[in-house]
C-alpha cells in the first residue's frame, strides 16, 4: 500500500463528514522534535512529489485531502496547530484539544520523556475530551532508529491499553506507516460515525 494509490483529491463537497463532505479534523499532538512537522509534510504531500499538487493548505499548520481508504474516500483536515511552548499559548492548547474528531498523539521512540509527555498528554485530552469514544492513536515515531531506542514496542502496546486507543510505530524519515496511521484514524471515525447512525 502507498500514499500514491491512497490519495484521491482535494478539497470537500457536500455530503455526509467524512465522505468528500465535512472533513474529519484530525489534530497532530506531541511534545517537540517527535516529527509532527515530518507528518504533516507528508500528508501535505511536500515528501511525495507524485501528490505534491493535492493538498489545499489553508495555512502553515493546517491541510486538508481526500484519501480513499477501504475503498471509500474520507476528507481529512490535518491540523498541526499544537505547540509545546507554555508562554501563554494556553488557550491554543484548549483549542487544540477541543477541535479534533480524532487525534494522533505522538512520542518519538528515541525519547522517553516525549513518551512521558504523551500519557501527560492522553491524560489532559481525555479532561477535555470526557467522551470515550474519541478516536486517538499512539504513534511511536522514528522507529528507523533502531539503535537509539529508549521505548520499546511492548512498552507502547501496554501505554496504548491502558489508554484505550490503537498503536503504531511508524518513521516518518522512511515514510513508514505514516499512511496506515491515517487510514487508522479513517477507520476509527467511521466506526464512531457508523455506530451513531444506526
Ligand atoms: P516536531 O517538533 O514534532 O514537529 O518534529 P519535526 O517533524 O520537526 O522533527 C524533528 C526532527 O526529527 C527533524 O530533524 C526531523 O527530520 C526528524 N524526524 C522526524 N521524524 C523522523 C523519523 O521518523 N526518523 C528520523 N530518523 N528522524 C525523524
Amino acid at each position: 500500500w502507498s500514499s500514491s494509490d491512497s490519495v484521491v483529491s482535494a478539497g470537500s463537497a457536500g455530503g455526509t463528514p467524512g465522505r468528500g463532505g465535512d472533513p474529519f479534523r484530525v489534530v497532530l499532538l506531541g511534545g517537540s522534535d517527535v516529527g509532527k512537522t515530518a507528518f504533516a509534510s507528508i500528508f501535505a504531500g511536500a515528501a511525495d512529489s507524485m501528490d505534491g499538487e493535492d493538498c489545499e493548505v489553508y495555512g502553515d499548520e493546517v491541510c486538508e485531502r481526500t484519501i480513499e481508504v477501504d475503498g471509500e474516500e474520507a476528507t481529512i483536515t490535518l491540523l498541526d496547530t499544537w505547540t509545546t511552548e507554555d508562554d501563554g499559548k494556553c488557550m491554543a492548547q484548549d483549542q487544540c484539544m477541543q477541535t479534533g474528531d480524532a487525534y494522533l498523539l505522538l512520542y518519538s521512540i528515541t525519547d522517553r520523556a516525549s513518551f512521558l509527555r504523551a500519557s501527560e498528554l492522553r491524560i489532559t485530552l481525555r479532561c477535555h475530551r470526557p467522551a470515550r469514544h474519541t478516536p486517538i492513536i499512539l504513534v511511536g515515531n522514528k522507529c528507523d532508529l533502531v539503535r537509539r531506542r529508549e521505548v520499546s514496542v511492548s512498552e507502547g502496546l501496554a501505554c496504548a491499553a491502558v489508554f484505550d486507543c490503537k498503536f503504531i510505530e511508524t518513521s516518518a524519515a522512511m515514510q513508514h506507516n505514516v499512511w496506515e496511521a491515517f487510514r487508522g484514524i479513517v477507520r476509527q471515525l467511521r466506526l464512531r460515525r457508523d455506530s451513531k447512525e444506526a
